[in-house]
């Protein structure tokens, strides 16, 4: 089976405007796919790329059709008008690899401006685009304003303000958008076989991002996930004993969880407490019972705590007693209306 623009979830409106693109052959020489991490823009771009390509038939069936000559060179990763570049792709050229260089840009254009191989169009995908400093940006520049015939360059970037204006004007934008959690739960429960409970956590916790949500997030951090949700849930009613238990266990869990931790936790409190949350308020209750009826202030309160141990997390704090004093000083917040001491994360 081929991967077509409908295995993209949640992005009806920049997938049907880039299928009607190639249907009415009304194709631009520049695209850009804007929006946060792990909304599909990647495989909308490669989907597309693929499309532009195939020499199928485009009314009929699906696009692209996965079957003629161009899709399965695609497929292969030999299609010789296809091009991607990426700050990764930098290694191979001796460099770190933390941005795209110079070299990489100027030896695209100069594939860009030889003749297409099969015929028919060329394509290059630039993933991370907000990461061409400079110089490739000013070369680039100049393909963009005088594209060569037939060639389709797609500009892939979550960060669409670090690009030059005028890298932006010249190209049509598709922004791709975080789902409702309401929504991103119905594809988790569909696709994972999830639990309605476990779909909502896992949407809430992934922002809305399909990809974060489905394949994103490594064993490991889900795990983290877990146990942030089992901590929301109990926090007023966990006994000292347990309490103590908790961060003796994280004393053994690698450093770089601690401030996933933190910043689950956070997402959940966060996502309890805006107005138009679309999760249905038996999930939340559930999620959120640990907090059972605190006043909106004392949950907000614990939200600058989580917000100032997040920050705090990045000074290597003794991770038992960090935790420990944390949550009892959330504790103490949710009960009393105040932290412990006068300590601040
Ligand atoms: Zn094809």
């Amino acid at each position: 089976m081929t991967t077509t623009f409908g295995d993209i979830a949640g992005q009806e409106a920049a997938c049907s405007s880039l299928l009607k693109n190639i249907r009415r052959d009304k194709v631009a020489s520049a695209y850009l796919f804007k929006g946060p991490d792990g909304t599909g823009k990647t495989l909308a771009a490669r989907i597309f790329a693929k499309a532009l390509l195939c020499s199928g038939d485009k009314e009929a069936g699906p696009v692209p059709c996965g079957a003629c000559r161009s899709c399965v060179m695609f497929e292969a990763g030999s299609h010789p008008d296809f091009f991607s570049v990426s700050r990764e792709g930098a290694v191979e050229y001796g460099k770190s690899g933390a941005t795209i260089i110079v070299e990489q840009m100027r030896d695209l254009i100069s594939s860009l401006s030889l003749k297409s191989y099969m015929g028919g169009r060329k394509v290059a995908v630039i993933h991370g685009a907000e990461t061409m400093k400079d110089s490739p940006e000013n070369a680039f520049l100049k393909t963009l304003e005088e594209p060569p015939p037939d060639v389709v360059i797609i500009l892939v970037t979550d960060s669409p303000s670090a690009l030059l204006p005028t890298i932006i004007s010249r190209c049509r934008q598709v922004p791709f958008t975080p789902m409702e959690p309401s929504r991103l739960a119905d594809v988790l429960e569909k696709r994972l076989g999830a639990s309605a409970e476990e779909a909502f956590r896992a949407a809430i916790l992934a922002e809305g991002c399909v990809g974060r949500a489905l394949g994103g997030a490594t064993e490991g951090v889900r795990e983290v996930d877990d146990e942030a949700a089992g901590l929301m849930a109990r926090m007023a009613q966990m006994p000292a004993d347990e309490v103590m238990g908790f961060a003796e266990k994280w004393k053994k869990r690698e450093r770089k969880d601690l401030p996933i931790l933190l910043e689950r936790m956070a997402e959940i409190l966060r996502m309890s407490q805006s107005r138009n949350s679309a999760i249905p308020s038996d999930i939340m209750k559930k999620l959120l019972a640990g907090f059972g009826g605190a006043p909106g202030d004392r949950a907000e309160e614990c939200f600058d705590m989580l917000m100032e141990a997040i920050s705090a997390s990045a000074l290597n704090p003794n991770v038992q007693l960090f935790l420990e004093a944390l949550i009892f000083d959330m504790q103490s917040v949710l009960q009393r209306g105040h932290r412990i001491g006068t300590k601040r994360y």
